[in-house]
């Protein structure tokens, strides 16, 4: 299930674990990393980075992650890595995601503070945790570090205070030590600097870079203030070797599959989140959609039906955190209302937010409400989880003679 992913991290602060952020490119990791989860009982974060975005689909992927992500038990939110820019997580709130990255560390103060700050009541107003980056973690996920500028700068604790202060991100990917990809040779991880941000941040920490480190570098990483881990090139290495040797798509897919299962597990376990998913369900709020719904009739001409309808999906197709939009037509040419809006905002606060947007208004002022007449509008909070329909009865198919 969904939960209020500011509440997710916060349990994981509060209790002293760190949740694991696994970085998929299919439905094979993502059917891993959620049986891996379940095996453990670990509340999950599924990631999506925007580096990765060319190697798959994301909207036909995002369906499966949030079908997955509705109908498991665990408590789960969606994460969008490494957004570059407020264009990007705008788009990203009308996929599903349910918490948003935006990186801008390799800027300077100036241009991080201010790109975060905007990226932060963006996200906030929409009811997601914004991640800022302060420190510089080189490479991309899953790509080794030598091929991307930079040295690692470390976090500097007094620098993140001002940062989170100054920006308001609820959540802070900090470096001290850790690089993408996987290191060549021992990582040096200064763990008295990560104890330090702890004490002087005061909001949940995330550490970049995850693969590579020792069973006893990531049990002092979560001592020492680590609350959600990001984690990739140890996940589709293992797949691969697992894969490997096998001659058969179906046969490689299943052992990916288990592979990713058991990483994940294991590092649930390391990190402290095995054992936590009833804990945190009694903690965080679910994550509750929202259905706009809109019955109305039409005074005016056909050809502005049209109009209206047509520039309703462009204009508030795009709005930040709409899911979904649909414009409707009676079947029945005797049904009280002939017409019909449907919506799915992300949750209440993107409802509210989609509600006073000045697109929205204006849009609204100029093509809808001129002609619709008696419309009834009213917003429903989905009843959670937000299940498709039941299929737990179906018998099984029986076999061909
Ligand atoms: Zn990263």
């Amino acid at each position: 299930m969904l939960v209020d992913p500011f509440a997710l991290l916060e349990h994981a602060r509060r209790q002293g674990y760190a949740i694991g952020a696994y970085d998929l490119i299919d439905t094979a990791m993502l059917e891993g990393i959620i049986q891996g989860a379940e095996r453990v009982a670990a509340p999950v974060i599924l990631s999506l980075a925007e580096a990765h975005l060319d190697l798959f689909d994301e909207q036909a992927l995002m369906m499966a992650v949030l079908a997955m992500a509705q109908r498991t038990p665990l408590p789960v939110a969606i994460h969008y890595d490494h957004g570059s820019s407020l264009e990007r997580l705008e788009r990203a709130s009308r996929l599903g995601y349910t918490s948003l990255m935006l990186d801008a560390s390799h800027l300077g103060w100036d241009e991080n503070v201010a790109a975060t700050r905007v990226a932060a009541e963006f996200a906030h107003r929409l009811g997601m945790p914004l991640e800022g980056e302060l420190g510089y973690v080189p490479g991309e996920e899953g790509r080794d570090a030598e091929l991307h500028p930079g040295e690692i700068r470390y976090t500097d604790p007094e620098e993140a205070r001002a940062f989170v202060t100054e920006t308001g991100c609820a959540w802070l990917a900090v470096s001290i030590g850790t690089v993408h990809g996987r290191f060549r040779g021992e990582p040096r991880l200064d763990f008295t600097r990560l104890r330090r941000l702890r004490e002087t941040v005061g909001v949940p920490l995330v550490i970049h870079g995850g693969t590579g480190l020792s069973e006893d570098q990531f049990k002092e990483l979560v001592r020492a203030g680590a609350h959600k881990i990001n984690y990739y090139t140890a996940l589709v290495e293992l797949a691969g070797q697992a894969a490997l040797g096998r001659g058969r798509w179906d046969q490689m897919r299943q052992a990916a599959v288990a592979a990713i299962a058991a990483e994940v597990a294991r590092t649930s376990c390391l990190w402290g989140a095995a054992g936590q998913a009833d804990a945190v369900r009694r903690f965080a709020a679910p994550w509750v959609a929202v259905e706009h719904v809109i019955y109305y009739n039409w005074s005016r001409s056909d050809p502005e039906l049209q109009t209206m309808q047509t520039r309703g999906l462009e204009v508030l197709g795009q709005l930040p955190g709409v899911q979904r939009i649909a414009a409707g037509r009676a079947e029945r040419a005797d049904a009280p209302y002939q017409y019909l809006w449907t919506m799915t905002l992300a949750n209440p606060q993107a409802m509210q937010a989609f509600r006073n947007d000045p697109r929205h208004q204006d849009y609204a002022n100029a093509y809808f409400r001129p002609g619709a007449v008696e419309r009834i509008t009213i917003d429903f909070l989905h009843i959670h989880p937000q299940s498709a329909c039941p299929t737990a009865g179906l018998a099984a198919p029986t076999p061909e003679p």
